[in-house]
């Protein structure tokens, strides 16, 4: 018997399979979805089998499977074909995404045992293990192997997988890399280890760490006396908490009933629930989850990360019992390997998580829900660049079960889908509670300018923020920017400080009294002097998080005010402890950058604050206005959720650009029509579907020859195909790597083709990275 083997080669693409022998011991055990240790070059590699076949047609060099790592496959069909599809079309990696598919534990180093009934063994077996009852499997003589897999066969063995130093603690050891420190570790070990943390890009528990990484705790602990990481225990939670909240199912209003009638079971059609903040879209959801459990099928609910609020997973629970798994990142690493196991298994139907639950291996999928579906995190940035969204679509397919996409601001992208009938499009314009939508008022901050008021709070809002307060409100402020101010500059001579390893500016923190690079971390302590003219008048441009604190504790010195952003929350955990603080009203004010616009449901909160609405409008993406819109919208919802009506205050130099507008007026369809006609405009999605080719390397001149050389080799393929650039990144300069952008719209397949070589091109090329993005959800 032979297997096709697709091998793991870390950080390159090996998107073709290759056939080895399968050794007769192992026949009928190995099936498709297994892990298996394979010679490949002059190493042992992991490889996953793809399938099982009687005959190669390789004639010359064919190897032998050296070990079995999974003797029960830890990866069905549709999960290999769904990561084959990931390849291709996300110009992906084929074994990183299958790796991506099986849970952490089950990628960490592997041990299994063997028990077996003593007497079912020949006796010259017997004597080897005349000591123990169940043995290693990693410590078996290779020339017993035959044997014991004979009799694994014949079903007088049983074998156990377990997994390495996976077992529940009361408390865990998290690594937390701390890319605001300066300069490099002395060890080669420790930079290796840091750029290992830097590219998983998550806090990860100590154990995985030495086990992923090989290096030792005494590596770790160097790196942490020296400050590049945090060390930090984390309580493994217990959930009863949880479970003793008590669910109260109301009944529908007329809205909601119409919607829920709406959607039907047992199709594989795409539904667009567009329902403004508030309109009760969570109780739909449950309803249809409730009903496709009824029909005797499983439902799959993605949210956002920071959506999985101990709240959501409580009502969850309440309703669901027993039923339902909830895969969040204060699991540890072995539960959740636990709840993979049970959903494995059949024992739950319901999954709710975040993006990289639609791994979830359900098999009877009979609806899966996408809860604010415009989030750009159900987009995975690094390899294997997949969309949930997009795989969510496609086991939809496979099941012929319904996907229901909510949102308040859906992408232009998919209403336009709806309207167009791809998807079905369901409405709910109003709040389940009958609230009204809170009234927006637009400040003109020029005005505010010309009147001398210089702080980052218009007359307007601090008299709103006042009012709140001594009404014993809360209120929520936003801003899209940390820091104190967004720049430093010299009045003299106008020299801006900037990055000396990026080509942007850098932020004031006035905590630390330093200047940071918000991109590589690079931080000096505060400058006094201009280093071009040395005049020492030093202006602050711009307001960040920090100041906006300030000023709102200058105008209400007696308010408890919070700040929720990435430099006060470094971990899951901080967010949890200023949302239970301002939840339970412990604090009047909450400021913050993105994550106050997400989700929060406090009955309290009557007034928002949008301290610039200009900020987001001015990136250089094709749906910078979606974005912008996007967060005024969603934050505006957080005021006047229960009993009182809320008011938003949206500060902005540009108040008649339709963005604004249509904010204030909570008029989506308004803000689709135009935004729809610049799309079309432009070309950009979904009138196009382009794919970006980013070309990275540390010599300005030989990136940008190799940029030109990819752009021009796709042009030579192409006829009908439109090949933009390369031009600079909107940030040429990050890291000190300089950033060449290609940018395709490909109407030809041959074109794709092109692309999907570019990676193996350059994996030997140690000068230059290539990054390729498809840019359209
Ligand atoms: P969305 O997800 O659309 O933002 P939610 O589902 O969170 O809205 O509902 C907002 C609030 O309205 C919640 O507190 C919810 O319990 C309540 N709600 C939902 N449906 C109803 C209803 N039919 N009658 C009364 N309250 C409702
Ligand atoms: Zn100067
Ligand atoms: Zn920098």
């Amino acid at each position: 018997m032979f297997a096709e083997v697709i091998i793991d080669i870390k950080n390159k693409q090996v998107n073709k399979s290759f056939d080895y022998i399968i050794p007769t011991y192992l026949e009928g055990i190995l099936h498709v979805g297994c892990r298996v240790k394979v010679p490949f070059g002059k190493l042992k590699r992991t490889g996953y089998i793809l399938k099982t076949k009687e005959s190669t047609e390789v004639t010359r060099g064919l190897k032998e499977i050296d070990e079995a790592i999974d003797l029960k496959p830890v990866l069905n069909e549709e999960f290999i074909k769904l990561a084959e599809y990931i390849s291709i079309h996300d110009f992906s990696f084929y074994a990183t995404s299958l790796e991506t598919m099986i849970p952490q534990a089950l990628r960490m180093k592997y041990e299994k045992t063997i028990k077996w009934v003593t007497n079912s063994l020949d006796e010259s077996l017997q004597k080897h293990f005349k000591t123990k009852k169940e043995i290693s499997f990693n410590t078996i003589p290779k020339e017993l192997e035959p044997i014991l897999f004979k009799e694994i066969k014949l079903g007088n063995l049983v074998i156990d997988s377990r997994i390495k130093r996976v077992r529940k603690e009361k408390y865990i050891t998290y690594v937390h890399f701390n890319s605001e420190k300066v300069g490099i570790p002395s060890s080669k070990k420790g930079m290796d280890l840091l750029s290992y943390l830097e590219e998983i890009n998550e806090d990860i528990d100590i154990n995985s760490l030495m086990n992923d990484s090989g290096y030792s705790k005494n590596v770790i602990d160097t790196l942490a006396k020296n400050g590049f990481i945090d060390l930090y225990k984390k309580e493994i939670e217990p959930e009863e908490d949880i479970k003793n909240y008590i669910d109260k199912e109301v009944s529908l209003n007329r809205m909601q009933e119409d919607v829920y009638h709406s959607l039907k079971l047992g199709n594989e059609k795409t539904y667009l629930l567009h329902g403004v903040t508030g309109s009760g879209k969570t109780e739909l959801y449950m309803r249809w989850i409730k009903d496709s459990i009824h029909s005797g099928k499983e439902a799959l609910m993605l949210v956002p990360e920071i959506s999985l609020t101990p709240q959501i997973t409580a009502i969850f629970y309440a309703r669901f019992k027993e039923n339902i798994a909830v895969l969040h990142s204060r699991l540890t690493i072995s539960e959740k390997y636990e709840q993979w196991k049970r959903i494995l298994n059949g024992d739950v139907k319901i999954v709710v998580g975040a993006r990289s639950a639609i791994f979830a291996p359900l098999k009877n999928l009979g609806i899966i829900i996408v809860d604010e579906c415009h989030e750009a995190s159900y987009r995975q940035s690094n390899n294997p660049k997949y969309s949930a969204i997009d795989l969510a679509k496609i086991r939809s397919h496979t099941y012929n079960c319904p996907l229901v996409l909510g949102s308040a601001t859906p992408n232009a992208e998919d209403y336009f889908r709806a309207i167009h009938g791809e998807y079905e499009l369901l409405s709910l314009p109003k709040r389940a509670n009958g609230r009204e939508l809170p009234k927006s008022i637009v400040v003109d901050l020029r005005e505010e300018l010309k009147n001398g008021n210089r702080t980052p709070l218009s007359n307007i809002l601090k008299e709103e923020i006042i009012k709140c307060y001594r009404n014993h409100e809360q209120s929520i402020l936003f801003l899209n920017r940390r820091g104190y101010s967004s720049f430093v500059q010299c009045r003299n001579c106008g020299e801006v400080v900037k990055c000396p390893h990026c080509d942007i500016s850098l932020t004031y923190h006035g905590k630390t009294n330093t200047l940071k690079c918000h991109y590589c971390g690079y931080q000096i302590s505060n400058v006094m002097k201009c280093e071009k003219c040395g005049s020492d008048k030093i202006r602050y441009v711009g307001s960040g998080t920090e100041k906006l604190y300030e000023a709102v504790k200058n105008i209400l010195p007696e308010a408890k005010v919070l700040r929720l952003d990435t430099d006060t929350v470094a971990k899951m955990e901080d967010y949890e402890n200023i949302y239970h603080e301002f939840k339970e009203h412990k604090a009047d004010i909450l400021v913050g950058t993105q994550m106050v616009t997400k989700g929060l449901d406090f009955e309290n909160v009557t007034l928002v604050g949008v301290a610039n609405a200009d900020i987001a409008l001015h990136y250089p993406t094709f749906d910078a206005n979606q974005v912008a819109f996007n967060l005024i919208e969603q934050v505006a919802g957080r005021a006047g959720r229960a009993k009182k009506d809320g008011k938003v205050i949206i500060q902005t130099y540009d108040p008649n650009n339709y963005v604004i507008e249509c904010a204030k007026n909570h008029d989506y369809e308004g803000f689709y029509k135009k935004e729809i006609l610049f799309r079309k405009a432009s070309s950009m999605p979904p009138f196009s579907e382009p794919i970006e080719i980013e070309v990275i390397g540390k010599n300005l001149g030989e990136t940008k020859k190799e940029a030109i050389h990819i752009a021009n080799a796709l042009r030579g393929v192409s006829i009908n195909s439109i090949i933009l650039g390369p031009t600079e990144a909107y940030i040429f300069k990050k890291k000190d790597l300089y950033h060449y952008v290609i940018l395709v719209q490909a109407k030809e397949d041959i074109v794709l083709d092109k692309i999907q070589y570019i990676y193996p091109l350059y994996q030997n090329n140690k000068d230059i990275t290539i990054s390729i993005t498809r840019k359209w959800l």
